[in-house]
């Protein structure tokens, strides 16, 4: 590998500000990229229907009759990107304090692209794809929206976009719900005919009261998250909206959780005069991968090859990942050295930018 090149890469791309649905020039630059260097590439249509200005993106470097491996990193950053400035000091890379550094996720496209220039010419080894995707941030939308079908038959695949040092790697996330739970009950005088109301704040707190709120078990949280509701000091308060979330990597777990709330009010709210209306539904799709699963495997080895621990942890947050493995792509999600991400404080060590492009290549060889 060529270590300038890569670090170069990197800054040409972090020097691209690509919010999510605003991905077209990093998009361009990848495929300018990859025709430059004579790599397979195409852009999906996936955009269209969700509203951003480029496709998910797709390179592949073929070799006929062998497993084929695919990595996948996103293309999008949180804000501020308007204008990002990285500064290189003692190793370390980061940007100017205005703005996010964006190695969310370009620290995987850099790798991703150093990667294909050294491995194209290669002749025994894997089938290669890459998937640059966009709109993660605001809602892993690049895979929700790609037909994964057109990838073919993947082997593995490895999502870079977890931070951490290299040798992290993400075996699960959690199913997550969120939505609204609305209590309605009567308004009335509150001075002069309080018994004609139903105060629904008063009924939701009845039913709160008989909830476990907070950690449910080692697998599972629920949060009351934020509260809407009343009209003045002299009404009952006629209606209470209460933003409510749930994640469990478990998904009986979850699923059993959000139909005691939902019991648990409704049961509340008939007793005490009440409506209750919900929203909430699973929004993100979980996953949980075996640590000696064969993608597991593979790459504890390709660490050890390299002089990295391996070491297998759980997410709270959701990724690619998460959806991937919904649509049947079995995917573990790797760290790849970014660190305080979605913050101006955000950084990289090259060393780690270096060991993730390390770990990818070391990765290729256990799916010879
Ligand atoms: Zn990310």
């Amino acid at each position: 590998m060529n270590k300038e090149r890569l670090v170069n890469t990197f800054l040409d791309l972090v020097r691209i500000p690509s919010p999510s649905r605003n991905e077209r020039r990093v998009a361009d630059y990848i495929l300018n990229f990859c025709n430059a260097n004579g790599i397979e590439v195409y852009e999906d249509d996936a955009n269209i229907e969700y509203g951003g200005n480029a496709g998910n993106i797709v390179a592949i470097l073929r070799a006929e009759n062998k497993k084929r491996l695919m990595f996948s990193a996103h293309m999008d950053t949180v804000l501020p990107c308007d204008e990002i400035n990285p500064i290189i000091e003692d190793e370390v890379i980061h940007s100017d304090g205005t703005s996010i550094l964006g190695g969310d996720d370009k620290c995987g496209i850099a790798a991703m692209l150093e990667m294909m220039l050294n491995v194209k010419s290669l002749t025994d080894r894997p089938e290669l794809i890459f998937v640059f995707s966009f709109g993660e941030e605001n809602g892993l939308n690049g895979p929700k929206y790609m037909d994964t079908q057109q990838l073919g038959k993947i082997d593995g695949a490895y999502i870079l976009d977890s931070s951490g040092r290299p040798g992290e790697i993400v075996k699960g996330a959690p199913y997550f719900a969120n939505g609204v739970l609305k209590v309605i009950g009567k308004e009335a005088h509150a001075g002069i005919c309080p018994e004609k109301g139903v105060n629904a704040l008063c009924v939701a707190a009845q039913a709160i009261t008989q909830l476990h709120i907070g950690r449910v078990d080692e697998e599972t949280t629920c949060n009351l998250g934020e509260v809407k509701g009343g009209l003045a000091y002299n009404i009952v308060m006629p209606s209470v909206e209460i933003v409510f979330e749930a994640r469990s990597l478990n998904h009986d777990k979850l699923e059993n959780l959000l139909n005691q709330v939902h019991l648990v009010f409704k049961e509340t709210c008939s007793e005490l005069n009440a409506r209750f209306e919900s929203t909430v539904k699973i929004q993100t799709p979980g996953f949980m991968i075996d640590e000696d699963d064969e993608i597991s495997r593979a790459v504890v080895n390709a660490c050890e090859k390299i002089g990295l621990q391996a070491e297998f942890k759980t997410s709270g947050g959701a990724s690619d990942a998460n959806i991937y493995n919904s649509k049947g792509i079995k995917s573990l999600n790797l760290a790849c050295g970014m660190s305080e991400v979605h913050t101006v404080q955000e950084y990289l060590r090259i060393e780690d930018l270096v060991k993730t492009t390390e770990l990818i290549t070391a990765l290729m060889e256990e799916y010879k």
